[in-house]
C-alpha cells in the first residue's frame, strides 16, 4: 500500500487488457475502482477476480462514447466512491486499412471512442479537481502518436489527438494556477497479444522498438510513473522516445523514408485486432 491508498479512480475500458492491468495494480494498492466498459461479461469477470484483493470495485456498463450515459454515471460514481481522484480514459477502438479504402464512419467511430470521449468524462471530472485543486487525469494515446501508421489513419489521427489534448489541457490547468491538477499521457508501443495482434514491422524495426510483451508493462508504467511519479509523459518501450528526438531533428522525407524502411508500410498486413471485438453500444452490438 502507498500515496494511493483510498484514491477514488475511473478506469474506461477497464474489463479486460490494459485497463484491467491498470484496475488490478490499483485495487492492491488499496483504490477505490469503478470500471466502465462495454462489455458486460468482462465486467462480470474482472468484478470477480477484483473482489477482496484490496479497494472496492464498480464495474458499470458504459458506452463512453455516449455522451448522456457517461454524464449519468459519473454522477452515479461520485455517489459511489464520493468523489474522483483520477480519472484513467484507456478505453479504445482501432479499424484498419487504408484510410480511402474504409468508409469514413470508420474513421468517425474512432475519433468518436478515442478522442470525444475523453472530452466527455473530462468535463465531468475536471471542474471538481480545479475546485480541490487536486487530481490526476490519464489519457492513453500510443506509440502511433510518436511515429505514424499507414494503415491506421483514423487511429493515428486520434491517438495525435490524444496527446495534444493531453498537453493543451495541462497548461491550461497551470495558466489557471492549479499545480495540483496532474495530467499525464500514456504511450504503448504495440502489444504482441490482444487490440493489436497481428500488427508487425521488420526485424530492424522490432530491434529498435520491440513490441511489448503483456499488459502489464504498459499498467505498470502508468501507475508507477505516471500516477506516482506525476510524470507528463509514459512511453514503453522507451526506445520509442527516439522517435521524438529524430523528428525534430531530421527533414520529414528523411523521417518517412526510414519509417517505411522499418516496415511500417506494411505493419498491418497481418493484423488480427482482438477477436469477437465489440464496438457499439450493447443494445445495438455488433461483432467483427
Ligand atoms: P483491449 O481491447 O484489450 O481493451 C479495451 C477495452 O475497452 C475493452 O474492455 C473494451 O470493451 C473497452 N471499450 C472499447 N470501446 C469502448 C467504449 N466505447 N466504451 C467503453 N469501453 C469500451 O485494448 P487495450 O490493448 O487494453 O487498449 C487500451 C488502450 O491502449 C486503448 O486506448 C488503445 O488504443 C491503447 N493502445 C493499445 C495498444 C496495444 O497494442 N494493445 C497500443 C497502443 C495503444
Amino acid at each position: 500500500m502507498t500515496e494511493l491508498l483510498g484514491k477514488k479512480v475511473i478506469v474506461t475500458g477497464g474489463a479486460m487488457g490494459i485497463g484491467l492491468a491498470t484496475c488490478r495494480r490499483l485495487v492492491r494498492e488499496g483504490c477505490d475502482v469503478t470500471i466502465w466498459d462495454l462489455s458486460q461479461k468482462d465486467l462480470d469477470k474482472a468484478e470477480k477476480e477484483l473482489k477482496g484483493k484490496g479497494g472496492n470495485v464498480f464495474p458499470c456498463l458504459c458506452d463512453v462514447s455516449d455522451k448522456e450515459s457517461v454524464h449519468e454515471l459519473a454522477d452515479q460514481a461520485k455517489k459511489d466512491m464520493g468523489q474522483v481522484d483520477i480519472l484513467i480514459n484507456n478505453a479504445g477502438y482501432v479499424r484498419h486499412g487504408m484510410f480511402w479504402e474504409r468508409p469514413v464512419e470508420d474513421a468517425i467511430k474512432q475519433i468518436d471512442v478515442n478522442v470525444n470521449a475523453l472530452f466527455y468524462a473530462i468535463h465531468e471530472f475536471l471542474p471538481d479537481m480545479l475546485a480541490r485543486n487536486s487530481g490526476h487525469i490519464v489519457n492513453v494515446s500510443s506509440g502511433v502518436a510518436i511515429a505514424s501508421a499507414p494503415g491506421l489513419a483514423a487511429y493515428t489521427t486520434s491517438k495525435w489527438a490524444v496527446w495534444g489534448m493531453t498537453d493543451v489541457m495541462r497548461l491550461e490547468v497551470m495558466a489557471a494556477g492549479k499545480n495540483g491538477v496532474k495530467f499525464t499521457s500514456v504511450h504503448p508501443g504495440n502489444i504482441v497479444t490482444g487490440m493489436f495482434e497481428g500488427f508487425k514491422v521488420n526485424a530492424v524495426g522490432r530491434l529498435i522498438a520491440p513490441p511489448v510483451k503483456n499488459h502489464d508493462v504498459i499498467a505498470k508504467g502508468l501507475v508507477e510513473a505516471g500516477l506516482k511519479k506525476n510524470h507528463h509523459l509514459v512511453v514503453r518501450p522507451r526506445s520509442l522516445y527516439l522517435g521524438m528526438i529524430l523528428r525534430g531533428l531530421l527533414p520529414d522525407a528523411v523521417l518517412g523514408r526510414i519509417a517505411l524502411m522499418l516496415g511500417v508500410g506494411t505493419s498491418v498486413n497481418e493484423f488480427k485486432g482482438r477477436k469477437g471485438y465489440i464496438h457499439s453500444n450493447p443494445e445495438t452490438e455488433s461483432k467483427k
